[in-house]
């Protein structure tokens, strides 16, 4: 018998095995598919000690067709805390496996649609996952206003749940969220607020005029270090929190790329368009300005967030990052939806 007739009845021969196991086949790839949904969530992140940092968002205030809104997640033990979370951030939170029936609050920089939009989402899904107290929600003052409206829009939701599943699978309690208004420093010291469990989180004002009062956040675990600039320009307050830091989270909008967009837009007569981009621009830190406040700070590591305008391909991110080399000597990681850094905690001094 020739070779190939020899392979070919062997393939005959196999694809009639399986077809006649089809049945208990594809059985079990289904239920592998569902073990592991089922499973899938990290809770190594919240036994392994170190300080994971895991972008869960880092679009500006457009939408993005490769980012969802700002959202940050800081896990350290027994603590799993998101730093905002704009438009579609909850998608990814839940898509990166992390442990959010574990969900122990929300920091909230400011109140801009693009960084609150999923508090929803955050209340309601967590709660479907399993928690059962309130939800922390910290923030500048005003956040009552904020937290209260969602209840409010989720408070049919809420009562479908409870009265479909019953209140002992789905307790009411969980679907509850309690806003607590975070004081204002005074000048650009951090304030410690909080410190559950080790992980301390401070609280500091940044400059994103007119918008007052916006908020960055510095969480220390273990002698580790993380600064999240919220939303703002180059600004001392950032620089004086972020010393020696051992990851900047900063924020950046490429002034030099929208420009042209902005005298084109002047050019054709569409005003409204040019003066709302002149208006964000003013608010805002370039890439560089970014990468200065690292190099001022003596920050270990930067990575940019918030990004804008939207960078399609390897060309674009190339200008977004022009000159930050140059700025700041440290590595520069240009952030991305999904992007985790682990911080080992072993040999920090505490
Ligand atoms: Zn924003
Ligand atoms: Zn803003």
């Amino acid at each position: 018998m020739k070779r190939s007739h020899f392979i070919l009845i062997a393939l005959v021969v196999i694809a009639g095995a399986i077809y006649a196991q089809r049945g208990p086949l594809l059985e079990r790839i289904i239920t592998r598919q569902i073990d592991k949904t089922l499973q899938r969530v990290d809770n190594s992140l919240m036994t392994d000690g170190k300080l994971h940092v895991i972008l869960c968002g880092t679009a500006a205030a457009l939408p993005d067709p490769d980012r969802a809104g700002p959202c940050t997640a800081i896990i350290a033990g027994d603590q799993f805390w998101l730093v905002d979370v704009g438009p579609s951030s909850w998608r990814n939170v839940d898509q990166l496996n992390l442990p959010i029936s574990k969900l122990s609050g929300v920091l909230i920089t400011h109140f801009h649609s693009d960084h609150i939009n999923d508090l929803g989402e955050a209340i309601t899904q967590s709660w479907i996952a399993g928690r059962s107290k309130p939800l922390d929600v910290y923030g500048p003052q005003g956040i009552s206003d904020v937290v209260g409206g969602f209840q409010k829009a989720f408070s049919h939701d809420k009562q479908y749940r409870v009265d479909h599943h019953g209140a002992d699978y789905m307790p009411p309690s969980g679907a509850e969220a309690v806003a607590h208004a975070l004081p204002t420093p005074k000048g650009i010291e951090a304030e410690p607020v909080l410190e559950p469990n080790g992980l301390k989180i401070s609280v500091f004002r940044v400059d994103h005029a007119p918008i007052d009062i916006a908020f960055g956040y510095r969480f220390e675990y273990r002698g580790r270090s993380v600064v999240i600039s919220g939303d703002t320009k180059k600004t001392e307050s950032v620089i004086h929190n972020a010393k020696d830091a051992d990851l900047l989270i900063h924020e950046a909008l490429a002034s030099h790329m929208t420009k042209r967009a902005t005298a084109r837009a002047k050019e054709l007569g569409i005003t409204r368009i040019a003066k709302l981009a002149d208006d964000v621009r003013n608010y805002h830190a370039t890439p560089v300005e970014a990468a200065e406040v690292a190099e001022a700070a003596h920050a270990k590591k930067l990575v940019l967030t918030h990004i804008f305008p939207p960078l399609a391909n390897g060309v674009a991110r190339h200008l977004f990052l022009q000159g930050t080399s140059d700025a700041y000597k440290g590595p520069i990681i240009l952030g991305a939806d999904g992007t985790r850094i682990d911080i080992d905690t072993q040999g920090a001094n505490p």
